[in-house]
């Protein structure tokens, strides 16, 4: 028998006319490096979407399912793109601008984008490429930059404001069918290929929803998120949507990522909330420590991307930041656990290991364990295998392009299309998720495995350790060994002696998995969202010896 209840789509479309209406004052405020940042009511800002839309369909022909992908920063304009091209019909595409120049055309020329749309500070990344972007007629500059390398470009070049300016402000949008596409992005490829994610309507209307979840973000109308993560980094995790649907504010860095101007951000606009990976929030500590702001606003604060070392949640805790620990990828859209301590261990000593746990999942993801046999493991907490996931927000499969059929590759999807996450861990009897490693991390010695996890936050919480990677090098004996790499903070005398015993102290480290070969560095290097690049790591000291 069917449901007698109303059938209707749900789409992004949806959201931005509920989010211009009914939270139309709230605001997307847009850092701006000098003076007072740019105010954009969401009303305001829905009206420009309209425009973009009436002027992408008009002035740039774009129809159907064209890709038009954003080379921006976040900010309001890229909002408004966000909600202008998928309510169309068409597809937006962010593109990752720490891409390096190659992958960024592969991508571009695979999605077979049709327009453009880039900020001017990053026209000198573009400009270069667009001989090599086959597919693109359109660029379309918004914000302050030279347009001058523009200059004789094959593609058209329009200017954002002039584009929109006296378009009309309304829009006869299409009723989409909700599984169509709305809006696409690469993995950024920190442990292979870019492969390219297709989101639908109801994906990101769901996934918004369970971001705005009082057990996930669970934000109102009440508050000022600080989207720190790049609107190209899977969709800034679900903030611009999820925002519109509850009316938060969006504090905006534009191109002003530096720790010391998120942090006059956040003493002069007074953020509530803030989302980033680690590296971000490890960089606005040692900022804070040598230059203590007024940052009480700051009460909440998601970390996600890579782990968060327990030093880092203990040392933003002390500041008053209450960190939310939370697991996702591209493939997810991306929450996929969040880890909020249950009822039972709020107050109690449990309460930090349950924080420090990737996060509870949450009603619409799935999840299981497999074991290296393809045998199904228990949710005890202590048998470890792949995670694979399933639920309306979960990728089924990578873009092959408008007419191929979408690929499954089965170190990826399992048979039955589950998503093999490539992530180890266990799984507590309460659905809370710990990683122990990434499947290609994890160090393999003697038939044993060592978590490269766990000896970078052991690390990480030496006093004089600012970073510290860890990866697996060829060894004759062993098959893998740990090598560690650590960046000591400024004026800091530690040597790999005094580390090796702070590792094997109470226990922290069990002595078969210390570490023997270790490297002191300036910087661990960076993927393009700002996670640690074991791949560069690897490749470095592929032959297990130090430079
Ligand atoms: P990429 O795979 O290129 O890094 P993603 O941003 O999609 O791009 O990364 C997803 C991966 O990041 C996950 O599979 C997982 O390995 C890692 N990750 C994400 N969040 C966490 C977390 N909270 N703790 C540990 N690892 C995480």
């Amino acid at each position: 028998m069917l449901s007698t209840m109303q059938d209707v789509p749900l789409t992004v479309t949806r959201i931005l006319v509920h989010g211009a209406l009914v939270h139309g004052r709230s605001q997307i405020i847009t850092w701006t490096g000098e003076g007072e940042p740019q105010r954009r009511s969401f009303a305001e800002a829905g009206r420009r979407a309209v425009q973009l839309a009436n002027a992408l369909r008009d002035d740039l022909g774009v129809r159907g399912d064209d890709r038009v992908a954003t080379l921006m920063w976040n900010n309001a304009e890229h909002v408004e793109a966000y909600f202008a091209v998928p309510s169309m019909g068409a597809v937006l595409h962010t593109l990752n601008l720490r891409l390096p120049a190659e992958q960024l055309a592969w991508i571009v020329n695979h999605a077979a984008d049709r327009v453009i749309i880039v900020n001017g500070s990053l026209i000198p990344l573009l400009a270069p490429l667009l001989p090599q972007l086959k597919t693109v007629e359109h660029v379309v500059v918004s914000g302050p930059g030279d347009r001058s390398p523009l200059d004789g470009a094959s593609a058209q070049v329009h200017e954002y404001e002039d584009l929109i300016a006296g378009k009309p402000t309304t829009y006869d949008w299409p009723e989409l069918d909700e599984r169509q596409a709305a809006a696409m992005c690469y993995t950024s490829g920190t442990t292979g290929d870019p492969k390219g994610v297709v989101y639908s309507h109801r994906s990101i209307y769901l996934h918004s929803m369970q971001v705005n979840m009082a057990q996930s973000m669970g934000l109102t109308d009440q508050d000022t998120s600080l989207v720190v993560v790049p609107q190209f980094h899977v969709n800034a995790w679900g903030l611009p949507h999820a925002t519109f649907m509850t009316g938060v504010n969006m504090l905006m860095p534009d191109r002003f990522l530096q720790p010391a101007p998120l942090a006059e951000m956040i003493e002069r606009e007074k953020p509530t909330h803030a989302a980033a990976v680690p590296t971000i929030w490890q960089g606005l500590l040692a900022e804070l420590t040598a230059r203590p702001r007024d940052v009480s606003s700051l009460t909440q604060v998601t970390i996600g991307g890579s782990a968060c070392p327990p030093s880092l949640m203990e040392a933003f805790d002390k500041l008053g930041m209450r960190v939310c620990h939370a697991w996702g990828m591209t493939e997810t859209s991306p929450l996929g656990t969040v880890a909020r301590p249950p009822a039972y261990a709020v107050g109690t000593d449990e309460e930090l290991g349950y924080r420090l746990t990737q996060g509870r999942f949450p009603a619409g993801v799935e999840a299981r364990l497999t074991g290296p046999g393809g045998e199904r493991l228990p949710w005890d907490g202590e048998s470890a295998g792949e995670l694979e996931v399933r639920g309306a927000w979960i990728a089924g499969a990578y873009y092959n392009g408008p007419d191929a059929e979408p690929l499954r590759p089965a170190d990826k999807f399992s048979e039955d299309g589950w998503l093999k996450t490539g992530d180890v861990g266990t799984i507590s009897p309460d659905g809370y998720l710990t990683l122990t490693d990434r499947a290609k991390d994890v160090i393999k010695s003697g038939g044993e495995w060592i978590s490269s996890v766990d000896l970078e936050n052991a690390l990480m919480s030496h006093p004089d350790v600012a970073e510290a990677a860890v990866v697996a090098v060829p060894d004759d004996k062993w098959g893998e060994r740990p090598l560690a790499t650590v960046v000591l903070k400024p004026g800091a005398a530690a040597d790999f002696e005094s580390l090796r015993v702070f590792l094997a102290e109470e226990g922290k480290i069990a002595k078969w998995q210390l570490p023997e070969r270790w490297t002191i560095v300036e910087a661990v290097p960076k993927t393009s969202v700002g996670k640690f690049d074991k791949k560069v790591l690897r490749r470095q000291y592929a032959d297990g010896e130090l430079d």
